[in-house]
């Protein structure tokens, strides 16, 4: 017998949460076929993994990479991803998706993505129905599996009660009920929700159960982006136990689980137990989670919603006005703030920071937060450092979330991890985006295990591997075993850790070595080649 790749020498870390151990692997027609030490077979190329772990390639939990899947080759080869050893990843979250889509809808999606991407060029989405998308994937072929599941928004909007703050009809609610049908039938592995974004937010939790009883139907899951993550977060987990318990859906997930708000800080000892008392009554609840502090916006989303009205330039006319200015910074400061998440209430001046500035006047305060821009630029206070900046609405980070919340989610053992990011070309030109996009699973890998000792290096890997594996249903992934798919990361456990930053996220992680993709080797010595062998997953009925 002779094997297309063997892997030699390395310290096997097989995704169950298991300790290492000493073996070689053998692959061949895409799978593992052979773990045994010293294997002395022929094999067309040898990686020899002295010194390093080798282990399953990690399950991405929880991903936006949908709109680099329709944009071209260089965009499916998903760089960022594979390069910190994502071999298959969740698209369609947090409600939000690319199919069903009616054809009337087609160029407002269009114009939706190259809003997202901030990309100019023509592209075509030439499908329909959930099951035609999934085709044209296929064809596009990605250098990673994709494990689709299907957005609210999407089946909200094709079943016609679209935008409108109302509950949808009888008919509209079948007519929903029967796109999310046939998403389940072409391959959908359940359904999620992002119910801070319009149209979702108007969706009342009995419309939701209503929809989720189809999961039921398909024995899938609910993923959810609940509808608030810090002043409302008890009551927004709540619910999704209400509907996975209502529905009898297989279960829900709590997508980038996170207390944001530093006055809200603590909440996840109750968030968790929560999660707990439902998983001992049976209701079967679990989350997911990047390592990260901070998210990213405009500034210029702190404002109050009618001071956004109209165009750019009369918005920024209205900051310039004292008047305005004094009563912004009273509704900003007003302990009942429900209309609209704010980050300057909930977090303070001091853990906003500049990431970009398109006005020259800021290009010396890229990377201060907004007390020490008032300090350098000698403004009277913090506030009218705040409306200055406004003028020009730079991207900026906040740090919304506490270390201690952080990582008592991260060793809760409900939790997985996902990126909640998107598989990117290598093109800093895109812009400034999200460091998780590049180095979520390095960072863990680095500086919570190896680092911080916060989890042993086996735990994490679970966690990146067999657990939403296991959750997906992937049955024939996520583990080191013989007959499974040939999905293989070789790392360095001394030296593997993001390097992405906020200031400058266009970065390699280092020491993910090689990683395999259904027996073909896509990264070689953290050389990216050009193959694409990832395949659609569809869920095993
Ligand atoms: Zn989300």
């Amino acid at each position: 017998m002779s094997y297309e790749i063997i892997i030699k020498n390395g310290k096997i870390i097989d995704g169950a949460g298991n300790p290492w151990y000493r073996a070689d692997i053998g692959i061949k027609n895409g799978f593992i076929t052979k773990i045994r030490s010293d294997m002395s077979e022929d094999a067309d190329k040898v990686i020899d993994a002295s010194n390093m772990v080798v282990c399953p390639g990690f399950i991405d939990a929880h991903s936006h990479t949908d709109y680099s899947l329709v944009l071209g080759h260089q965009f499916t080869r998903v760089s960022s991803f594979i390069r910190q050893g994502i071999t298959s990843c969740v698209i369609g979250m947090c409600g939000d998706g690319l199919a069903p889509i009616p054809k009337e809808r087609k160029e407002e999606a269009v114009e939706q993505i190259m809003k997202m991407t901030g990309l100019n060029m023509t592209i075509d989405l030439p499908w329909s129905s959930y099951e035609e998308y999934l085709k044209q994937l296929e064809k596009n072929q990605c250098a990673i599996n994709l494990v689709p599941v299907v957005g609210y928004d999407n089946i909200r909007i094709a079943g016609g009660a679209r935008f409108e703050n109302r509950e949808p009809s009888d008919e509209e609610l079948n007519k929903m009920k029967g796109y999310l049908r046939e998403a389940m039938e072409a391959g959908a592995f359940g359904m999620s929700t992002g119910l801070i974004y319009a149209p979702q937010i108007y969706a009342k939790t009995e419309e939701l159960i209503e929809l989720a009883k189809v999961l039921g139907e398909y024995n899938a899951l609910y993923f959810s982006h609940i509808r608030g993550e810090g002043k409302t977060v008890i009551e927004a987990i709540k619910e999704v136990i209400e509907i996975v318990k209502k529905s009898g859906c297989a279960g829900g997930q709590v997508a980038h689980h996170k207390i944001a708000g530093k006055i809200y800080w603590g909440r996840s000892i109750d968030t968790l137990r929560l999660i707990e008392e439902a998983n001992e009554d049976g209701i079967n609840i679990t989350c997911d989670q990047y390592p990260y502090n901070r998210g990213m916006c405009n500034l210029s989303a702190t404002l109050p919603p009618w001071t956004r009205e109209g165009t750019v330039e009369e918005m920024k006319n209205r900051l310039r006005d004292p008047e305005v200015r004094e009563r912004i910074k009273n509704e900003i400061m007003e302990d009942e703030i429900d209309k609209w998440e704010n980050i300057v209430h909930d977090d303070g001046f001091e853990r906003i920071y500049i990431v970009s500035a398109p006005a020259e006047r800021w290009q010396d305060i890229i990377g201060k937060n907004i007390l020490e821009i008032t300090k350098i630029k000698g403004f009277k206070d913090d506030w009218e450092t705040y409306f200055e900046l406004l003028i020009d609405d730079p991207q900026v980070t906040s740090e919304g979330q506490g270390w201690e919340d952080i990582r008592r989610i991260m060793t809760s053992r409900y939790q997985m991890i996902g990126t909640d990011g998107a598989g990117i070309p290598y093109l800093p030109s895109l812009g400034v985006y999200h460091p998780r996009f590049y180095g979520t699973y390095p960072r863990i890998l680095g500086k919570f295990v190896r680092e911080e000792k916060l989890l042993t290096l086996e735990d994490a890997i679970r966690r990146m591997t067999s657990f939403p594996a296991q959750r997906l249903g992937l049955r024939d992934r996520g583990l080191l075993r013989e007959n499974t798919w040939a999905d293989i990361v070789v790392f360095n456990p001394e030296t593997v850790i993001d390097k992405a930053t906020f200031e400058n996220p266009h970065q390699f992680s280092e020491g993910i070595l090689h990683v395999i993709v259904n027996g073909t080797i896509v990264v070689e010595n953290n050389t990216q080649n050009r193959k694409r062998p990832g395949k659609i997953l569809r869920r095993p009925t």
